[in-house]
Order: structure tokens, then sequence, then C-alpha cells
């Protein structure tokens, strides 16, 4: 009975390996995928900031040829001034220019905005560029570190899977069957568990004297009254 609980032992402890290599595993993918989600979301700004840029360069240039237009038209009414001998069209002649002339300031007011916008815009785009290429040349880095990690992890799995396999054949079916629905039945802990001092290092709660005795004799399966574990014992 002495071997076979130190098989459940052993066999505990290869799924406990399992298990954390496969925690592992999951973990070092999340790496990569936390990375590669900074990666597209500072893509999409840069997107955005050029779209905005563009948008703004459409703008400019259509106040530009505002302007340029009402240039044409300013000089057009300057030269028809001269021919103009009825006072109030003159007057009147002269309020349009003036209106066009103080209408084209605004207008260049709003334009040199507009280049200080894109001047920003530019800025903030170019200190992304770089971002851009510091976050691509970690995630080149990381990838590698990731497949290393990756191949060692399963490796180690496929190894701990055999070595399962070939502890599992030397088990008695029936303790086999008790192991794992022991198993099933824990939300926590393992399913084996050492007795010392007659404390159950399942639950840390003393088992009864009299168990305490018949199980250092080790020739049967027992569990602890209180948790339902398998117990063995383990001298202190
Ligand atoms: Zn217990």
């Amino acid at each position: 009975m002495k071997d076979q609980i130190d098989i459940l032992v052993s066999l505990q402890q290869i799924e406990i390996e399992s298990l954390s290599v496969k925690a592992h595993l999951c973990s070092i993918s999340q790496r990569l995928d936390i990375l590669n989600c900074s990666q597209n979301e500072l893509k999409q700004r840069i997107t955005d900031e050029t779209a905005k840029i563009e948008e703004l360069r459409k703008l400019y240039r259509s106040h530009e040829s505002d302007i340029k237009q009402n240039q044409v038209m300013i000089k057009r009414s300057q030269e028809r001034l001269n021919s103009i001998k009825n006072n109030r069209e003159y007057q009147a002649l002269l309020k349009e220019i003036e209106e066009l002339k103080r209408t084209n300031a605004a207008t260049e007011e709003t334009m040199i905005d507009f280049l200080n916008q894109i001047d920003d815009a530019e800025k903030r785009t170019v200190t992304m560029q770089e971002e851009l290429q510091l976050l691509q040349t970690d995630i080149l880095q990381e990838q590698q570190l990731v497949g290393v990690e990756t191949e060692t992890a399963e490796k180690r799995l496929k190894e701990l899977d055999q070595e399962r396999l070939k502890i599992s054949g030397k088990i008695d079916a029936d303790i086999l069957k008790l192991f794992q629905k022991v198993q099933s039945q824990q939300v926590r802990g393992n399913a084996v568990v050492p007795v010392q001092d007659a404390v159950c290092h399942g639950c840390y709660v003393n088992i009864p004297p009299q168990m305490y005795n018949e199980l250092q004799r080790c020739d049967k399966l027992r569990m602890c009254p209180n948790c339902q574990r398998i117990i063995y014992w383990k001298q202190s």
C-alpha cells in the first residue's frame, strides 16, 4: 500500500506541474496578444491623425482658392472704380471692395489656424511612428522569446504526459478510480495529502488518535473524516 500511495503522490505532482505548465503557456500567448493589441491601436491612431491632416490640407487649399478668387474680384472692382462717375455707385463699389478685403483677412486667419493644427498633428504622428517602431522591435523580440518558451513548455508537457501514462499503469484500478473521484470533489487543493503529527494537511484538522495509529501501519487507503481526502502518514 505504501508503494501505491507513493505513486498516487507522484501522479498528483505530475498533474499539478501539468496545470502550471498549461497556465504558463496561456500567459505566454497573452503577453504577445497585449503587444499586438497596442500595435493595432497605435496604427489606428496614426491612420486617424493622417486622415485629419489630409482633411485640414484640403480645407486649407479650398480657403486659398477662395482668397485668390476674391483677389481677382477686388482687382476688377478697383479697375472699375476709375470709370465710375456716379458718387453713390462709387461708394457702393468701395464698400464691396472693403468687404472682400475683410473676408480675405478673416480667411487668412483661419488658414493660419489650419497650418498650426496641421503642424501639431504632424508632430503627434512623428511621435506615434517612433513609438510604433519601438513597439515593433519589442514584438519581434517577444515573438522569439515566446517561440522558445512555448517550445520548452510543450516539450515538458509531453514528458509529463508520458510520465503520467507510465505511472497510471502501475496503480491499482480501484485506487486510481478513488483518487479521481476525490480529485473531482475537491474544489481546491490536493486529493492525496500527508498527515503529520495527527494533522491532516488538506484541511489542517486533527484526525482521531485511533485512526492516526492505524494510519501508521500503511496497510490500506484511509480518508480524512473531515475533508474526505486520501491521507497517508508522514513522519514528523
Ligand atoms: Zn482533512
